[in-house]
């Protein structure tokens, strides 16, 4: 683990075996450099010393005892052999010497010939000798004059000697110092690398520490502080490593407080899991709850808008299964609006009786969340029973204007649920930017409604006609059908005005618009015309399929017995004037004066009766 401390470790150590290798050898290579130069000094002072010796025996007429000097000398302690060459001018002026002073090898041969010595190691490796042959040389300048007894030129060569010295006991020595500079090298690369080794060790821990709090931090746990472990620039870098992480702690969970603020959720207490990776996706989610917001509000309908919501549900958080209901809050209903991605009137998850009374939904009557999820049984009215046991479910209410007008209701299984309720916050965010939204797409729709509902009689108005004619007529091309306009008109209503009263008037218009209602199919459109004049538009009907309506209504409002108060009743007949389109013209309005025109004949026709358009009515009316 500890990567940076065995790294600078193995390299110290490399230094170090590399210092007391070089240490080593170059010691021996001085040790070996240094002996021969020695060895080299002591032959050539041993040569002369043995010269001086012949000379003085020479002068004293001993030299014939030489032998004896040159076994003696070899006795000498580290020195093996002496040994004598004569030059062959010496022989020529003193005839032969012993035998063992003639030229033995090349060496000696070479020395005899060149005049200058030679100095080199010889034997083998286990017990090395120093070999010096050193030629002496005639001279006539020196301490003796070599030439006056001599008779060879000056600077011939007289002779030279052989001196080989042992080694062996250098080397030991040699190899004691080389094994004491060796270990004092090695102690001092070991002490060197502890030393070292201590004085890495905090840069190593705090790297090491650094190293796993960014790790963890990156993973969005910003937790771990570093040690500080000593007073310098380590110490401070762990300081000031702990500063920026307080400080990016303290300042995400700043963040994250608002954020849970915006989203009216309780931030987490704990801040062990991935603040940066929560409180972005937070964010993010916030974003797309404000795009959201905006496009609901450019949306042109309530319907638009719970659609909006279901794609929500399914695209951001893949819930497929869910109820939106609306809450009539004046007549205590609700009804569905949306069902598991559709728009749809027909209930899925919960009992028949919340249609009854909004209040059996638990979620409209309380105004808070009703979590499924944490108690499957809160709510009596989820249909459990009908779709298994494994379902749970979470209703939102959205509170517009204080009380419940839209009930989100999630339907969730055991593996999405957990995830689902984490998300909660953003749900509920997005239902709070479409509660204002809602209410004011629904206060437009019922200003609009207003404008096109008749007050009186809670009919469409003539202005609901004139904004729905063109979609009857579409509707009427694309199913290749036909409609009939019937015209109606009260006979001799002014009378019940004039003698009533204008209040008994409108009751007979209500009660009459009562019938009206009472004998059209659903998909027929009844409208209030004008004062006493209504039209009714029957869909997918032929004129002469028509006139049996007409004729059903005529009759159905000549029986009826109108009640005006203090006991009168009175009885009361319409006109009804019938045109088709398309057969009888090809443009709605036309044909729809065109049922005026035969309303007219009805009544020209002595009222109370059913005419029919045809052409020759609208010739006749040309004609006045
Ligand atoms: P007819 O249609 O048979 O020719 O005779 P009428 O007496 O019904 O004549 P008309 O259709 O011209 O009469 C219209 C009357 O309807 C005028 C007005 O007093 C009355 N009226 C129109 N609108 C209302 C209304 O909203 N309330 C009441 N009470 N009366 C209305
Ligand atoms: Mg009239
Ligand atoms: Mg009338």
């Amino acid at each position: 683990m500890h990567r940076l401390q065995t790294k600078t470790m193995m390299a110290l150590f490399a230094v170090m075996f590399t210092l007391t290798v070089v240490i080593g050898l170059a010691s021996i290579a001085s040790f070996r450099d240094f002996s021969m130069r020695a060895a080299t000094e002591h032959t050539r002072t041993a040569a002369e010393i043995l010269r001086v010796a012949l000379t003085e025996a020479m002068l004293n007429g001993t030299i014939d005892q030489r032998d004896s000097l040159l076994t003696r000398l070899a006795e000498v302690q580290g020195l093996d052999q002496a040994r004598v060459v004569r030059a062959q001018i010496l022989e020529e002026q003193y005839g032969n010497g012993f035998a063992v002073e003639s030229v033995a090898d090349e060496i000696d041969h070479y020395v005899m010939q060149t005049g200058k010595p030679y100095y080199a190691l010889a034997g083998d490796i286990l017990s090395p000798d120093f070999r010096a042959t050193i030629p002496y040389v005639a001279t006539s300048d020196g301490d003796v004059n070599c030439l006056s007894c001599h008779q060879v030129p000056e600077g011939s060569t007289l002779g030279a000697v052989t001196l080989i010295a042992s080694f062996a006991h250098m080397r030991t020595t040699a190899l004691l110092t080389v094994l004491f500079l060796v270990g004092a090298a090695a102690l001092f690369a070991i002490f060197s690398v502890l030393f070292l080794r201590r004085l890495l060790q905090p840069l190593v821990l705090t790297a090491t520490e650094i190293e796993q709090a960014v790790t963890r931090a990156s993973a969005g746990d910003f937790s771990m502080r570093v040690q500080r472990r000593t007073d310098d620039e380590i110490g401070q870098v762990a300081t000031h490593f702990n500063h920026l992480s307080d400080s990016i702690t303290r300042r995400l969970s700043e963040i994250r407080n608002h954020v849970a603020q915006l989203v009216n959720s309780r931030p987490q207490s704990d801040t062990s899991g991935d603040l940066l990776a929560e409180t972005a996706a937070t964010v993010s989610g916030l974003v797309k709850v404000a795009q959201f917001k905006q496009a609901i509000e450019e949306d042109e309908s309530s319907e638009e808008v719970f659609l909006r919501i279901g794609e929500v549900f399914a695209q951001e958080f893949h819930i497929e299964l869910y109820s939106i209901y609306e809450v009539d809050q004046d007549l205590h209903r609700i009804h569905p609006v949306m069902i598991d991605g559709t728009p749809s009137t027909i209930l899925q998850w919960c009992h028949e009786r919340i249609l009854e009374q909004s209040s059996a939904c638990r979620a409209v009557r309380t105004g808070h969340v009703i979590d499924g999820v944490e108690n499957a049984s809160i709510c009596r009215a989820f249909d459990a029973q009908a779709y298994g046991q494994g379902y749970r479910y979470l209703c939102l209410p959205v509170i517009q204007s204080g009380s419940v007008g839209s009930v989100a209701q999630l339907v969730l299984s055991t593996d999405n649920a957990p995830c689902i309720s984490r998300m909660r916050p953003i749900i509920e965010a997005y239902l709070r930017e479409a509660a204002p939204v809602l209410q004011a797409k629904r206060l437009m729709a019922s200003l609009r409604e207003s404008t096109l509902t008749d007050a009186m009689t809670s009919l469409r108005n003539r202005r609901f006609l004139e904004e729905y004619a063109e979609t009857l007529v579409n509707q009427c091309k694309r199913r290749a059908t036909s409609m009939t306009l019937l015209m109606l008109d009260l006979d001799y209503f002014k009378p019940v005005n004039d003698n009533y009263g204008h209040d008994v008037g409108d009751q007979i218009l209500c009660a009459l618009s009562d019938i009206l209602k009472a004998n059209v199919r659903e998909s027929d459109l009844l409208i209030r015309y004008g004062g006493e004049e209504f039209l009714i538009v029957l869909q997918d009907t032929s004129g002469e399929q028509a006139m049996g309506v007409a004729e059903k209504i005529r009759q159905a409002v000549e029986a009826y017995k109108f009640k005006v108060g203090g006991g009168v009743i009175l009885n009361k007949t319409i006109s009804i004037g019938l045109a088709d389109y398309p057969n009888d013209g090809q443009a709605f309005w036309q044909v729809l004066k065109f049922a005026d025109v035969a309303l007219y004949a009805a009544k020209e026709g002595g009222r109370n009766q059913v005419v029919r358009f045809i052409p020759e009515l609208w010739a006749e009316k040309e004609s006045y």
